[in-house]
């Protein structure tokens, strides 16, 4: 059931990846290795590529790192965003390494000379730029207290900068509107998506560890997404980027706006349960996330890890398969109807067994 209406956005093409225009949201996230050193690059974006990353943005510090792209680009299959601070300089030569898009910061990226330059060179390599705002380094933004003032600064802004652009005939954009509030990110994205049609990257910044980012981000982004907007999406986490895309793939799978393959529902266990569940639900989830390829698959496939017998099969309804684990033996179910017995501790290897078959019979 989808209650939710995507807003309409402006197609663009990074690289081989097309955004926007109601197409499916895009996950991104971005490389911590030094980017001077590009082997370790590279493998940490192969390693990404592995998880499902769609688009990978890299730090682009000065011009070594820039020299990189080109070797970088060579040995891997996603599209590359350059992350550019400072000095406009290193975003031209990165253009002429072949980078796919390029992001700015409007608070320290120069003139709107030089933006005009940028402007006139991604033109010219087909190459998109995104208008990154990080609140953190508007001046203007931290002098008022209140969501609602601080969101306008940050849409206005990226509206501004937006119409540089703009007078410069070039409107391969992207914005991003990021801020370490909830409410003000969602404000800001509401009062940009009112004035301009532009494709927009989803994040809240600084958002905090694997567990406390993770909530602090589904619950931003999720309000977000549930108003029709976003065309990418990074959850930006202090942790190994791999887990950012876990999360941003969960979080849209949860929302429905993605199908990433398997989707578990779990019960949280009470005292009717005779086994140990959370063992045996974080047993499968481990087990299929080293199964590639999942996310491939047509559509979701539900699947229900339930501790008792009593409300098991009622409870997950609208699993496509399922187990309801018992002391000895446990059950097998397949849209709420029972195919096989098994005992407990071979139900996890058999239920992987079942959906694996399933899939080999139906996705092949
Ligand atoms: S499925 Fe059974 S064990 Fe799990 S929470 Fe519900 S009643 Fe308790």
């Amino acid at each position: 059931m989808k209650f939710y209406k995507r807003l309409y956005t402006k197609k663009i093409n990074i690289g081989n990846v097309t955004i926007g225009g109601g197409l499916p949201i895009v996950v991104q996230s971005m490389t911590n290795t030094d980017s001077r050193d590009y082997k370790a690059t590279i493998k940490q974006i192969k390693q990404l590529e592995d998880v499902g990353c769609e688009i990978v943005r890299i730090s682009i510090p000065d011009m070594e790192s820039a020299y990189n792209i080109n070797i970088i680009k060579k040995n891997i299959n996603i599209p590359l965003v350059a992350d550019i601070h400072f000095n406009y300089k290193i975003a031209l030569e990165t253009i002429k390494q072949g980078i796919d898009k390029i992001r700015i910061n409007p608070g320290n990226i120069g003139s709107e000379t030089d933006i005009g330059i940028l402007a006139k060179e991604a033109k010219k390599a087909h190459i998109p730029i995104r208008i990154g705002i990080n609140a953190g380094s508007l001046k203007e933004f931290h002098s008022f207290i209140d969501t609602r003032s601080r969101a306008e600064v940050v849409a206005n802004t990226a509206i501004k900068y937006v119409e540089i652009l703009e007078k410069y005939n070039f409107e391969d954009i992207v914005v991003s509107l990021k801020t370490s509030n909830i409410y003000t990110t969602i404000q800001a994205y509401n009062f940009f998506s009112f004035k301009k049609k532009y494709p927009l990257h989803l994040g809240i910044t600084e958002s905090g560890t694997i567990f406390s980012g993770t909530i602090k981000s589904a619950a931003g982004l999720g309000i977000i997404l549930y108003n029709g907007i976003g065309d990418t999406l990074r959850v930006s986490l202090t942790a190994n980027p791999i887990e950012e895309v876990k999360v941003a793939y969960y979080l849209l799978q949860s929302m429905g706006l993605r199908h990433f393959g398997i989707e578990i529902i779990s019960c949280p266990t009470c005292s009717r349960c005779q086994v140990d569940l959370i063992k045996m639900a974080s047993k499968f989830e481990e087990k299929i996330a080293t199964i590639k390829n999942l996310k491939h698959l047509k559509k979701n496939i539900k699947v229900a890890i339930m501790g008792c017998s009593v409300n098991g099969i009622g409870e997950a309804n609208d699993a496509d398969f399922g187990i309801i684990c018992k002391r000895n033996i446990g059950i097998l179910f397949r849209c709420g109807k029972i195919i096989g017995k098994v005992k407990t501790e071979k139900l996890i290897q058999k239920l992987i067994f079942i959906i694996m078959n399933y899939i080999n019979t139906n996705e092949n």
